[in-house]
């Protein structure tokens, strides 16, 4: 007599096996995603990051230039109205330069502390210094702190300016003096992956020293820099937005 149930043995073997080979490809599928990418044309491995440089211009910025320069590499200046409106030569030399500006807003306010009005006309204001110098409106507004406010969206509608994608942003928190220039160099290197915005401070000595450096080491782990118009359609075609 033969029971029912060895019959049913093979295709539960066979579903099991299914459903292993499903969870293995989901993983390896995450995995790949959140790692680095091959590059479809050379075999090699891409990283692709983006450098964004806070609160300029400042003294520091021609040296910087010129680091960027020397290493080929672009980025991406977050500059404020009112140090634009001081030294609107170095927003110049940065646009010439082929780097991507953002306004990150005049007066860099902390938005939470700012009424409606204020806030509106310190992104309006931020916006218009760029345009005086550089002939051109900017195409994306990177808030203060990066405290993106519910009023943003309003405001910036008006304005014709995008919020950025800031979810990848990493960073070695230059802000902070208590972070060694060392730091600034280890840990800008050790948490990009593919997809990061990299934030630092160009008004911090230490980061500027250490930028040969750090460019360097993310070429090591296959960084490829780009512009944020180029991070920002990469982002949204990756997250789906
Ligand atoms: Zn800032």
């Amino acid at each position: 007599m033969r029971l029912p149930v060895p019959a049913a043995f093979p295709t539960l073997l066979r579903l099991l096996a299914a459903l292993a080979l499903f969870i293995f490809s989901v993983a390896g599928e995450a995995a790949a995603d959140c790692g680095e990418h091959k590059d479809a044309e050379g075999g090699a491995e891409v990283m692709r990051v983006a450098l964004m440089i806070d609160d300029g211009p400042s003294a520091n910025t021609l040296r910087l230039l010129k680091v960027l320069a020397d290493a080929g590499v672009k980025a991406n200046f977050d500059l404020v109205g009112r140090n634009c409106e001081a030294d609107p030569e170095l927003v110049l030399a940065i646009r010439d330069a082929g780097h991507d500006i953002l306004n990150h807003s005049y007066a860099h306010g902390v938005p939470a502390n700012m009424s409606t009005e204020a806030l509106s006309e310190d992104v309006a204001k931020g916006r218009q210094a760029l345009k005086d110098i550089t002939g051109e409106f900017p195409r994306f507004y990177w808030p203060p702190y990066i405290a993106i406010d519910p009023r943003h969206a309003v405001i910036l509608d008006e304005c014709a300016l995008t919020m950025p994608i800031t979810s990848t942003l990493v960073g070695a928190s230059d802000y902070d003096m208590s972070v060694s220039a060392e730091q600034i160099r280890d840990l800008s290197i050790s948490k990009a992956q593919d997809g990061s915005l990299i934030l630092f401070h160009e008004t911090r000595d230490e980061t500027v020293d250490m930028m040969p450096a750090i460019i360097e080491g993310l070429k090591a782990r296959g960084a490829v820099f780009l512009t944020y118009s180029e991070m920002h359609a990469y982002l949204k075609a990756k997250q789906g937005k």
